[in-house]
């Protein structure tokens, strides 16, 4: 099943941001310009247990734009060995450019993103890593030495083989690397370039995303940074940094809603957005309870639409499990309920004392008391209160009737108000106490 989703944002340019989800689950985000082919393909999460590479991934997908040329982001390759937290659950992804069996379960997206390298328009590739240790060129004990992966521009050859635009990676690695190096924040997290030499030297890496791209023209560096920093906001923080210079030798012109330094990270990192469900549900995934219960799903196919890029759901002995990247947010236990077609729009509901027509799957807020208004159409159960009435309508309902246990979030402030029509579901509004 393939369905694409399209979000216009207004800007000097008009910006198309286009995600598809086809078969082989890679998500593809298409920040594009029409003023030119110039096009830089960034790889987030061919390793599941790398979260700085896919984090940044993430950021550069949602809060950056593109006012010239184009960005087309990957943010999470391998979303199932992402979800374990695992460098690859069906083996090494990164090993299979070469060659994949048939049968290997990564075969599909592996095509599909060799697929996506190849087209005309993808001039630059950067394939996004944690690696352990800090890279140096002189050995200085265990973290810090040659062998180690840590903050480093790694590229395959010095050049592509044919003369083209950014085919001299070595001298690309080296600017993007020493502007890096003006901006670190401890001294001891410099970045260097580390040449693979992989033709020649290194068998496994000719296995490798980045070796399948420069052996067919297209420039491919590897961004590593190290899994010895100390927080995911550090991680990601060269990442994007990395990321940035890469777009400056491209001249690529782009904004970010946010100041490049760790707080600022910290605070995005730490949000989560929300998920629609089926379009009769929409759950902010923000302080949200580890587990909630009796959820109306459809017993045969849900569809689950994130605000986050790193959004996934994986079915675990019949409950949903939530995910942003590899971190774990909320497990919903289902009650399978046929659901019906919605033919209206909104409800009504006296919050405080006045009448309001609020929008279904909708939040509203409440400082002291609701009452959902009557109506002959609806059965509306307000979950965590506890009455006898079949429909909870036409009661004044405040934080002291409900039973916190049934609180969506852990601060025991939101509350689900669910209608349903005929035995089926209809759809699940929040309310919400300021
Ligand atoms: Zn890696």
């Amino acid at each position: 099943m393939i369905f694409i989703k399209f979000k216009l944002l207004a800007s000097l340019f008009i910006i198309f941001n286009i995600t598809l989800y086809a078969s082989s689950q890679v998500q593809l985000v298409k920040k594009q310009n029409s003023d030119s082919n110039t096009t830089l393909l960034v790889i987030g999460g061919i390793h599941g247990d790398e979260p700085g590479g896919y984090f940044a991934a993430s950021i550069l997908a949602s809060h950056y734009k593109v006012l010239s040329k184009n960005l087309w982001v990957v943010p999470d390759l391998n979303k199932f060995s992402i979800q374990a937290n695992q460098r690859g659950i069906n083996g090494d992804m990164n090993r299979k450019f070469s060659f994949v069996k048939d049968g290997d379960k990564d075969k599909e997206i592996v095509e599909d993103i060799k697929k996506i390298i190849l087209e005309d328009n993808i001039s630059l590739v950067l394939n996004l890593h944690d690696g352990n240790g800090f890279y140096r060129k002189e050995h200085q004990g265990n973290i810090f030495n040659p062998n180690s992966w840590g903050q480093t521009c790694v590229i395959d050859q010095n050049k592509l083989q044919q003369e083209q635009e950014f085919g001299n990676l070595d001298t690309i690695a080296s600017i993007v690397t020493s502007n890096i190096n003006k901006k670190l924040i401890k001294k001891h997290h410099s970045l260097g370039v580390k040449n693979t030499n992989t033709k020649f030297e290194d068998e496994a890496m000719q296995l490798s995303l980045t070796y399948f791209a420069v052996t067919n023209n297209k420039p491919a560096f590897a961004i590593e940074t190290s899994k010895h920093l100390p927080t995911l906001s550090q991680k990601v923080f060269y990442q994007l940094l990395a990321i940035e210079e890469f777009m400056k030798v491209m001249d690529i012109k782009y904004e970010r809603e946010f100041e490049l330094n760790e707080k600022e990270l910290d605070h995005i990192l730490s949000q989560h957005g929300l998920l629609n469900i089926n379009n009769n549900i929409s759950l902010n995934l923000h302080d949200i309870k580890p587990y909630l219960s009796y959820i109306p799903l459809n017993s045969t196919s849900n569809e689950f639409d994130f605000s986050h890029p790193l959004g996934s759901v994986k079915q675990i002995n019949g409950t949903f499990v939530v995910y942003i990247g590899n971190k774990k947010i909320t497990t919903l236990r289902p009650q399978y309920f046929d659901i019906v077609k919605k033919s209206e729009k909104k409800f009504d509901v006296i919050i405080d004392g006045k009448l309001n027509s609020v929008d279904f799957t909708s939040t509203f807020f409440i400082t002291d008391d609701f009452q959902i208004v009557d109506s002959s159409k609806f059965r509306v159960n307000v979950i965590g209160y506890r009455s006898n009435a079949l429909s909870e309508t036409g009661v004044d309902i405040n934080l002291k009737n409900l039973d916190k246990n049934f609180s969506v979030d852990k601060s025991h402030k939101l509350y689900r108000v669910e209608f349903y029509k005929d035995g089926k579901f209809y759809d699940m509004a929040m309310a919400y106490f300021k």
